[in-house]
């Protein structure tokens, strides 16, 4: 299986650092808004990462952060006029929500950084005392850069560049550095936002520096992948990499994964340009696993374009999928279980070879666009194989090959239960209760009007169901 690592900029064979185990920190999203779909990339590619992980044998150890605690969050504290711990309390569990209906597995940990100031205390003590950081007059810690003889190798930037591009800029605060590229590790609090006691000054953490602490915790120094959107390769990787490494002198991650822009019109969907759609907007027009699907259908490392038309493709393409899953399941229901027969055999080591297409997509660089074309092949060899009065053996042996590799991509094969808008359940439970109190006129109203809708009520023994007009 081959990696593409950001860090040699080659895809590499995986080894693991321990035989049998895979250790992955995935940098997430800062809490402050509902995530949007940029976010969901990440999100949605680093698990089926995990999952063909799973799928391998590996035992996964799964870490991703929420960031709660940010100048952004506690500006969105302060609009509101609630606590920041409100604010991000409230978005994480939308957070899970939404990872919930994109399938989604929770993390191993998903610790958030307000929960992890102690293990950042000692780490910046640990750098302090090293000689890799210093404290200024007013309690800000910095990381001394130039210490780090390897700073940049990440981002394959060199540190002369970086300064000449430094000095163009005047950074707040930059007066106190020993250098304009030293980075803030801890700095004092401003009025009116949370804080922590330190040796240092009352303050707060500086972003970077939860990471390499959470990923030291729950994962070990060394970590086998560490990942995240491109965007992070400087200076927040890069960062984590400076800490990491200078404070337990070990190399902090085998392999760097890095997923390029979810974009739209062409520029990055970011909350600061405005262009974003939420996850949550999406779910209301979509099933969420279209999203999915829509993510995978290509590489991670290409720039991924949003937009109406390939949702609409990734919905009829899932459909079929989802379609072919279900005719599987009718014929296992109306089928014998008697034994295969030895053409069933012969066609079921041809479907074998989409299997095997889809594993050879997967171990280079997890090329999912390549993968998802191969389960159409699978799709497309169990319709025209798996017609009507073929055996339940034969289509039990083709559906658990379709749900196997979709359980690598995250893609759920079972016809969802349709649900109604909560304009529809509410005229129904308005009806329920006017038959209780015997207004039938109100109730038989309601019943038109949601014929008039499409919807059409049955008054059953186990209670009211409904259908499509
Ligand atoms: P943030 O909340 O901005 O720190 O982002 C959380 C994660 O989403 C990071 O891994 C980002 O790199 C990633 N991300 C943000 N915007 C996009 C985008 N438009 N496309 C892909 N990934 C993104
Ligand atoms: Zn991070």
């Amino acid at each position: 299986m081959k990696i593409f690592n950001t860090m040699s900029k080659q895809k590499e064979e995986f080894i693991p650092l321990r035989e049998g185990e895979v250790s992955i920190y995935v940098c997430g999203p800062t809490v402050y808004n509902l995530i949007h779909i940029g976010n969901a990339r990440p999100m949605i590619i680093f698990d089926t990462v995990r999952r063909y992980l799973m799928y391998k044998g590996y035992k996964v150890n799964y870490v991703s952060n929420f960031t709660d605690v940010d100048d952004k969050i506690i500006r969105q504290a302060q609009l509101e006029g609630v606590t920041s711990e409100e604010i991000s309390q409230r978005y994480i569990e939308e957070c899970k929500k939404d990872m919930a209906g994109m399938n989604v597995m929770p993390a191993t940990v998903h610790p958030q950084a307000t929960q992890e100031i102690d293990g950042m205390i000692e780490m910046i003590t640990q750098l302090i005392d090293k000689g890799f950081a210093y404290v200024a007059a007013d309690g800000t810690v910095y990381f001394r850069v130039k210490m780090d003889k390897e700073y940049g190798k990440l981002s394959h930037k060199n540190l002369d560049d970086l300064q000449s591009g430094f000095r163009e800029i005047k950074v707040s605060g930059e007066d106190q550095k020993e250098d304009p590229l030293d980075f803030v590790l801890w700095k004092p609090k401003k009025e009116g936002e949370p804080y922590w006691e330190s040796p240092w000054c009352q303050g707060r953490p500086g972003w970077h520096i939860e990471c390499s602490v959470m990923s030291r915790k729950y994962l070990g120094e060394q970590i086998d992948i560490h990942a995240g959107g491109e965007d992070l390769i400087f200076p927040h990787h890069e960062n984590e990499i400076a800490q990491s490494e200078c404070c337990n002198g070990k190399t902090f991650a085998k392999y760097w994964m890095h997923n390029a822009f979810l974009n739209i019109d062409n520029h990055k969907m970011s909350k600061s340009l405005g262009n974003f759609r939420t996850v949550r907007e999406i779910s209301e027009k979509y099933d969420l696993q279209v999203l999915r699907f829509f993510m995978l259908s290509a590489h991670y490392r290409s720039p991924l374009n949003f937009s109406a038309d390939l949702m609409e493709a990734s919905r009829n393409a899932l459909e079929r999928i989802v379609e072919a899953a279900s005719r599987l399941r009718d014929r296992i229901a109306a089928g014998e279980d008697g034994p295969l027969t030895p053409e069933q055999e012969e066609l079921l080591s041809q479907a074998d070879e989409f299997v095997r297409k889809f594993e050879e997509a997967m171990d280079d660089d997890f090329n999912t666009a390549d993968a998802v074309a191969a389960v159409f092949e699978l799709v497309k060899f169990a319709n025209t194989n798996a017609g009507e009065g073929t055996g339940a053996a034969f289509a039990k042996e083709l559906l658990s090959r379709l749900e196997k590799l979709c359980d690598v991509l995250g893609l759920v094969t079972d016809k969802k239960e349709e649900s109604l808008d909560d304009t529809v359940e509410a005229l129904i439970e308005e009806r329920q209760a006017a038959r209780k109190a015997k207004n039938f006129a109100r109730a038989d109203e309601i019943r038109d009007q949601l014929l008039g809708m499409g919807i059409v009520l049955k008054d059953t023994r186990e209670g009211v169901k409904w259908q499509r007009a």
